[in-house]
């Protein structure tokens, strides 16, 4: 039996982040992936303020910051009347804080490489979890494909929108279908697009958002969203066929622009995806840790893309899971089961809200914007929505979660 301090399912974003916030605090995990390396599927992630803040505290930040482009606002049309509405994401306590659109597998690789060589164990299956009763508390049981039995103080569920550990360690609802989707992609220009570096969305009656984004001087991400009822089925999977339907059906009333772009795409990053998401309610009265199990990233809180905070969310569980365990860590220099559990709830106390909060937000936006076209809902939109509420909304992506502790008993890792 192999015995190990905490053990992460999953080495996606919300996986290896932890990772490293537990390396930066002084305690060695060992992350189990499913597939044969760092799925880049997805191409590209919007890291707003609040992401580049963890990606601070996890010590990250410098290695991407540079390579990809700040964007300072957004604009948004109403492509119905040519209204256009502009967002600022910079605060005057914080120009610096802005978005960037990275991708996918740069940041994978960026946290990757903060991690001991025998961190992450590829091509690893799960067959079984169970709990033992130990000392007052408990440890977990991992039992893998390869008959390995896996013994750990802490157990992390990272593993996506799909988690087991969720749905069968914590007892959490099983994610639903939104009703809406989401076409993704990233076009490529080898001559420079030429564009300024804004994020462009375009809003219509149609039920139906669509924008882009650029990440550098020859790269921008694009996506369209929609209703469900838009398409009555599933979308083809086919990345030629969805480039296809994205021009032929749904960026008829777009600009132009946006039709060039997604031409431009490379036909690998094209993904079409339903959004499931969790009540909201079903994380703060549900378990979102339970003895010396917790889930963090969209394990715990799968949401609507609609104010892109999926991957924000998992970067801050991480520095959170990193400062509680770092706070124990400190005290003892090793984790004592017992106190690992009272660590994890505290955990779970400070993100239920906030991951409540963020679930919530996106859905609303994304509900609001695609709404249609009758008078009610133009006036939520364009009165109760972009005039009262967007500033409310924009705020959650200003959200600070700290720095990880400094520990001045790390233990020594081996590279
Ligand atoms: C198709 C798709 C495209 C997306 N594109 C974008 C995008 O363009 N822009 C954007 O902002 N957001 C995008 N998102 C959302 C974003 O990727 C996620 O919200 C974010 O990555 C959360 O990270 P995570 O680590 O929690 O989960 P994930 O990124 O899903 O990582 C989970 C990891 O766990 C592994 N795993 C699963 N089950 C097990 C198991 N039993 N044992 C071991 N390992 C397991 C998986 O292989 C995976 O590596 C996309 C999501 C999807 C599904």
């Amino acid at each position: 039996m192999e015995e190990e301090d905490v053990v992460i399912l999953g080495a996606g974003i919300a996986g290896l982040a932890t990772a490293v916030a537990l390396k930066r605090v002084g305690i060695r995990a060992l992350v189990i992936e499913k597939s044969e390396g760092l799925r880049a599927t997805g191409a590209t992630l919007s890291l707003y303020p609040n992401g580049w803040f963890a990606m601070d505290a996890l010590g990250v930040s410098h290695k991407l910051i540079n390579l990809y482009s700040p964007c300072k606002r957004a604009y948004i049309t109403n492509v119905d009347t040519g209204a256009t509405r502009e967002v600022s994401f910079t605060r005057a306590d914080r120009s610096g804080a802005v978005l960037r659109v990275v991708h996918r597998k740069a940041l994978l690789e960026a946290l990757a490489e903060e991690l001991p060589k025998d961190t992450i164990r590829f091509s690893s299956k799960l067959t079984s979890i169970r709990t033992k009763a130990q000392k007052g508390s408990s440890i977990a049981l991992i039992q893998m494909e390869d008959g390995t039995t896996i013994r750990a103080k802490a157990l992390i569920g990272c593993e996506g929108v799909h988690s087991v550990v969720a749905a069968r360690c914590l007892g959490l609802t099983v994610p639903i279908n939104s009703g809406r989707w989401a076409v993704r992609g990233l076009a490529r220009f080898p001559q420079g697009h030429g564009l300024n570096h804004d994020f462009q969305q375009f809003v219509t009656a149609g039920a139906k958002r669509a924008g882009f984004v650029p990440l550098n001087d020859k790269e921008l991400y694009w996506f369209l969203t929609g209703k469900a009822t838009l398409i009555g089925k599933d979308m083809a999977r086919d990345p030629k066929v969805i480039q296809k339907e994205v021009i032929d059906k749904f960026a008829q009333d777009l600009p132009q622009l946006y039709t060039v772009i997604v031409q431009h795409s490379d036909l690998s990053t094209i993904t079409w995806a339903p959004m499931l998401h969790r009540f909201p309610w079903d994380i703060i009265f549900g378990n979102v840790s339970k003895g010396n199990i917790t889930v963090a990233g969209d394990a715990m809180h799968p949401m609507t893309p609609d104010i892109g905070q999926n991957e924000c969310a998992a970067l801050e569980d991480a520095v959170v899971l990193g400062q509680q365990f770092g706070e124990l860590f400190a005290q003892r220099s090793r984790l004592v089961p017992l106190e690992v559990a009272q660590a994890l709830t505290k955990y779970a106390q400070k993100r239920r809200w906030r991951a409540a909060g963020l679930i919530a937000t996106s859905y609303l936006s994304g509900w609001v914007q695609l709404g249609g076209s009758g008078w009610y809902m133009k006036f939520l939109r364009d009165v109760v929505f972009y005039r009262l509420l967007h500033n409310k909304v924009l705020d959650v992506i200003h959200y600070d979660c700290g720095k990880l502790p400094c520990v001045s008993s790390c233990r020594e890792l081996k590279n």
